[in-house]
């Protein structure tokens, strides 16, 4: 198309692109044709000249994050089509409409074909968070987009990009609305209520992907004393007291965190709550703490963001989990998980493994715990599976 700088990708690169992978890596160009700049719209061409994609250009190792394999020009009316796709994808899987439940990620990157791209809905306001900039350029149109489709129900978009981009583009990226304000900050997640700071928190303000694997803690917390490990705002916390646990103890090494978590007790249950807060680092609470819970949640940060850091990664697994193991009550129940999208299914039940051997101790797996349904993972990205998680029986 006239005007769209051009990126002809070398002899067989055109194979991923065919496969609609939804990244060109810089190896596979063997041309650009005109000035291109971080953040341009780009075309993408076969060395035959025959017309495969369109994305954002960004140098680096990912050097185009493709939003369409069709060729169109990205105006409003483009943007605003995309985005309805993933509204109503989240309107058939029931997660908008749900009278318990009104916060829900409605962007998930290459899962809904935007690269690039994350928004989470909190009750009535849209965070948005960009990891390219070319997608953060494009942030004026999302926003009408929004407006247009929720209507009266959308209160505000909050821009959260600081943390997720550089400022090596040549402009400062700041946090703030790009719609509205909302000072209310709380929404309701399967019933519970949890109060989510946007502006403060960590990511886009709460970890919307835990929702279900909240919620089936519930189904094995009821007369448990649990421990809620690297809790942030607590939501594990809050579904094991209102299953019925006789006792919860929560731990993050973040006071900030800890506050999150108190206040959403609070929200919750009022003053008497059967539940106490630990500013610690969960390793040594682990050491600390031996036989004496049923219950254990490990939900720890993404030990690798790269490849290189896997290794390390995978020993950070293992000794952690192997602490939860050794420590856990007899006929204990263990849920672990780990969101580093470089540690795949397969190398974190390594790393379970390794930890149960490494204890002595008999384990059975009892599931597997994954993303839920408005975290898709698109059947050509296998990339877009970060979240995993298994629930163990300890003898
Ligand atoms: N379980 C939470 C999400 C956890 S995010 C939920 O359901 O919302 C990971 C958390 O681990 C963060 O809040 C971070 O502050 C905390 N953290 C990081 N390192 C830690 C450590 N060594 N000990 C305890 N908490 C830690």
């Amino acid at each position: 198309m006239s005007g769209i700088p051009k990126i002809i990708l070398g002899s067989g690169k055109d194979q991923s692109p065919r496969r609609f992978h939804p990244w060109i890596f810089s190896g596979a160009i063997s041309k650009i044709s005109g000035e291109l700049a971080d953040g341009d719209v780009v075309e993408v061409y076969s060395n035959k000249n025959e017309y495969l994609c369109t994305g954002h250009y960004q140098k680096g190792s990912i050097a185009v994050r493709i939003f369409s394999f069709e060729q169109m020009e990205p105006d409003a009316a483009f943007w605003k089509g995309k985005i309805e796709k993933a509204y109503n994808y989240r309107k058939a899987i029931g997660i908008i409409g749900n009278d318990n439940t009104n916060v829900y990620r409605l962007v998930y990157g290459e899962g809904d074909g935007m690269p690039g791209l994350v928004i989470d809905f909190y009750n009535g306001t849209a965070v948005l968070q960009a990891h390219s900039i070319g997608m953060h350029r494009e942030k004026e149109k999302i926003t009408q987009a929004l407006q247009e489709i929720y209507g009266a129900s959308l209160k505000a978009v909050y821009d959260k990009s600081k943390e997720s981009l550089s400022d090596r583009y040549g402009e400062k990226i700041m946090n703030g609305y790009l719609f509205g304000d909302d000072k209310e900050k709380q929404v309701l997640e399967n019933g519970n209520k949890i109060r989510v700071d946007w502006e403060e928190g960590q990511k886009t303000g709460f970890f919307i992907d835990q929702r279900e694997n909240r919620k089936l803690v519930g189904q094995y917390a009821k007369n448990k004393k649990v421990l809620d490990c690297f809790c942030y705002a607590g939501g594990f916390s809050v579904y094991a007291l209102k299953a019925g646990a006789t006792e919860v103890h929560s731990v993050d090494s973040s006071k900030a965190a800890m506050k999150l978590t108190d206040d959403n007790i609070r929200l919750n249950f009022g003053e008497s709550a059967k539940q106490t807060s630990h500013v610690a680092d969960a390793f040594d609470f682990l050491k600390d703490h031996q036989n004496e819970y049923d219950v254990m949640i490990i939900d720890p940060p993404a030990f690798a963001k790269h490849r290189d850091a896997r290794h390390q990664a995978m020993m950070g697994y293992k000794r952690l989990n192997a602490l939860a193991i050794q420590g856990i009550k007899p006929g204990g129940i263990i849920f672990t998980f780990s969101c580093s999208q470089v540690v795949d299914k397969y190398l974190f039940h390594g790393a379970i493994t390794a930890a149960a051997i490494e204890t002595g101790r008999t384990v059975r797996i009892l599931q597997y715990l994954s993303q839920p349904a408005d975290h898709p993972i698109s059947i050509y990205h296998p990339e877009g599976e970060y979240l995993k998680g298994m629930v163990l029986f300890v003898e």
